[in-house]
């Protein structure tokens, strides 16, 4: 079980067994919390945001 703050505010932490779950558990916190930067993906491609998730969550675990 890996836990790691939100890459974005690190106000909540999130746990997960990996890649995949993390992202499915801090959706709905940036559904709700961090809008403009799900809005930024429909402009720009999310590969950034996604490898700033990767080496968080790599380095968490
Ligand atoms: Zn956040």
């Amino acid at each position: 079980m890996v836990t790691m703050a939100c890459i974005d505010c690190g106000a909540v932490h999130f746990q997960a067994d990996s890649l995949r779950e993390m992202l499915v558990a801090m959706m709905p916190h940036y559904f709700e919390a961090h809008h403009e930067v799900i809005q930024s993906h429909t402009m720009n491609p999310r590969e950034a945001w996604m490898n700033r998730l990767r080496a968080a969550f790599e380095a968490s675990g």
